[in-house]
């Protein structure tokens, strides 16, 4: 590890041999008096448009952040206290809001005319209020100084929209635990760090070594911010937010200043948290030696030159958060640093379904919603996945003129969200009809797997993103693993499509319809065979290590005589799995087409409705218990 002191001096040599930019200076300057101004009129602009609120009596809306952001110009009024806003839209509607201090959010509202009242009565953290026009003001100066160094004169405009904000500070979050759902043991794991916030004498005067940095690492969306936002909240103590990316790109130096403004700040309101999203924009691996890697060295070194500097029992912990933890520069995890990493994982259906439940909670739903199969068809998604799921809900039942939240609003968003919007799409007659067979084709071989396979959770004609149309399947619970049958069957069903295609138009007419169905069935076979050891031919080698079900890799441990197995193998499994669906549909054409008839009619048939057709409603209560077992798929 490089001695500290050499990178002190290393930063501040690197700042002072740097040419500064006159232009800059200059620009600075105006900056200020600029800002000084604007600031000024915003708070009086703000004062003048409180009376509004007195007009509207009716209940104020609430709008998400993001809702601010996107309709900065139908808010007239915000009054911001901590992260707290209120005040009045252009129709007159009272809103709340709750919001990440940001300038750009500011920049945004002012641009659009907003009056913006920062109040300082009632905000508990008075000091960041009051020196809010004076952190603005450096905050446009950074934003000023950017785009002039890019753009020139004429880019001043266009940087205060594009560069990316630096979200400085928010009050004392109301966030806790409860708000975050279906990550239980991961709340456990940090309820050790609300506890030292909140007892910090027990763990000094027991000599307790107390972690610092806490890092945070999962796919986007998995609520690390929300984490990190419920642990201050929890332990009621200020919270602190920057993002990497603010530091990344700035004038060479300003990186550096920026990281000892958080951590100064930081200091100052102990105990508290300070939340660096994105952290690997600054922690990257150090490597290359370009320009823009040398500033970022020099803040990703100020950053250690921090942490290693406050006292242990300061009471400030670094939460930092990125789904990168494998690019991230060793020296940040190293102890005394971040030397705590909890990885959040994708919700499995349980953690789905305590999220959904927690987000239904806010909106009105429909006594036909089923939150459990939700949770069901909803593999892969994030939690801001699934609260982005019911507020599509939401808007697809207001467009409906409905006011509540049905079991098809929740379909047709769900849908959306997986396949892309409805494609308003002209069809020649006869695509349309060879689409139906498709899919029925997949519908029929689904059942006739019925008992080892995922229950058909519906068959539609109707085209969405890529497809003409799907059969989507529902999983009973999170899947694990699949039997060889499991497998087997699967690709039988996703071939089927194909089958159908050629028994009922020859094969002269098949289409490249079955594109998807064919990669997603070659890739099935493929980590079978090269992963999984399923195949006796192969046997128990790892050929390909890479991935699970179906990422496809390099065959990188085989010979060639062996690739050349593994791919006549393949070849092998698909050809048995194309002529089984094929014998299964020959052997019932009538009812196949029966299936393809009512798609026409109807476009999209429930599973049920598909069951009742193949089996007729006697058959229908065997078939349902036989149905059983996982894995969220669709075939085209
Ligand atoms: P990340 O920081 O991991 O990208 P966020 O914390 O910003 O994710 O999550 C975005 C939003 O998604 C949150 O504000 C919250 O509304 C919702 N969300 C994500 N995960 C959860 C969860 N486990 N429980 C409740 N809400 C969640
Ligand atoms: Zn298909």
């Amino acid at each position: 590890m490089k001695n500290l002191k050499d990178l002190h001096k290393k930063n501040n040599n690197q700042i002072n041999s740097k040419k500064r930019d006159r232009a800059s200076m200059f620009l600075a300057l105006f900056a200020v008096l600029f800002i000084a101004v604007g600031a000024f009129v915003f708070k009086n602009g703000g004062v003048s448009g409180t009376p509004m609120l007195g007009t509207n009596p009716s209940r104020p809306v609430e709008l998400s952040f993001s809702d601010i952001l996107r309709r900065a110009s139908d808010i007239k009024t915000m009054t911001i206290n901590g992260d707290h806003a209120t005040g009045v839209l252009a129709d007159g509607t009272k809103y709340t809001a709750t919001i990440t201090y940001d300038p750009e959010m500011l920049a945004k509202l002012s641009e659009s005319g907003t009056a913006i009242t920062i109040d300082t009565s009632k905000t508990w953290f008075e000091s960041i209020a009051t020196f809010a026009p004076l952190l603005l003001t450096l905050l446009f100066i950074f934003w000023l100084v950017r785009g002039f160094r890019r753009g020139g004169a004429g880019g001043i405009g266009r940087s205060l929209i594009n560069q990316n904000p630096t979200k400085i500070a928010t009050g004392k979050p109301k966030t806790t635990f409860k708000d975050v759902a279906g990550i239980d043991s991961e709340k456990q794991e940090l309820s050790e760090i609300v506890d030292f916030l909140k007892n910090k004498d027990k763990y000094k005067n027991l000599g307790a070594r107390v972690p610092r940095g806490v890092l945070l690492s999962g796919l986007p969306g998995t609520g690390k911010t929300l984490l990190a936002r419920a642990i201050a909240g929890e332990a009621d103590v200020p919270f602190f937010a920057a993002s990497g990316s603010d530091f990344s790109g700035i004038i060479v130096g300003l990186g550096v200043a920026k990281i000892k403004e958080i951590f100064d700040m930081a200091k100052r309101n102990a105990p508290c948290i300070l939340f660096i999203d994105e952290i690997d924009a600054i922690g990257q691996k150090r490597s290359t030696h370009s320009y823009n890697d040398q500033d970022r060295e020099q803040t990703l070194n100020q950053l250690l030159i921090e942490m290693d500097g406050f006292a242990n029992d300061t009471g400030i912990i670094v939460i930092g958060a990125t789904n990168r933890v494998d690019m991230l520069d060793p020296a940040l995890l190293r102890p005394g640093r971040f030397d705590r990493q909890v990885y959040i994982e994708l919700p499995d259906m349980s953690g789905r379904r305590e999220i959904l439940d927690l987000y239904a909670k806010k909106v009105k739903i429909a006594s036909d919603v089923n939150l459990q199969d939700l949770a069901r068809g909803t593999t892969g998604f994030s939690g801001a996945d699934l609260e982005n799921l019911l507020n599509e809900a939401a808007l697809h039942a207001v467009r409906n003129g409905r006011n509540e939240i049905t079991a098809d609003d929740i379909e047709e968003a769900r849908d959306k969200i997986i396949m892309g919007p409805r494609k308003i799409r002209k069809m020649r007659p006869e695509d349309i009809k060879l689409t139906a067979y498709h899919e029925a084709g997949h519908a029929f071989v689904s059942l006739m797997y019925a008992d080892i396979t995922d229950p058909i959770h519906k068959a539609t004609i109707i085209p969405r993103g890529r497809a003409l149309g799907m059969v989507q399947h529902l999983p009973i619970d999170d899947k694990v693993s699949m039997t060889l049958a499991e497998v087997r069957a699967n690709l039988s069903i996703a071939l089927a499509g194909r089958s159908a295609e050629e028994i009922f138009f020859g094969s002269d007419k098949i289409t490249t319809g079955a594109e998807s169905d064919i990669a997603m069935a070659t890739r099935l076979a493929r980590y079978s065979i090269t992963t999984a050891g399923l195949s006796k031919k192969i046997g128990l080698a790892a050929i390909n290590q890479v991935g699970t079900f179906g990422v496809r890799g390099a065959l990188e441990n085989a010979s060639e005589k062996t690739a050349e197995l593994v791919d006549n193998e393949i070849k092998a499994w698909l050809d048995a799995a194309h002529s089984d669906a094929t014998k299964h549909l020959v052997k019932n054409k009538k009812t196949v087409e029966k299936l393809a008839d009512e798609l026409l009619k109807r476009e999209t048939l429930t599973g049920e409705e598909i069951r009742e057709i193949v089996f007729g409603k006697t058959k229908q209560k065997t078939a349902k218990k036989t149905v059983k077992k996982d894995a969220s798929k669709t075939k085209k």
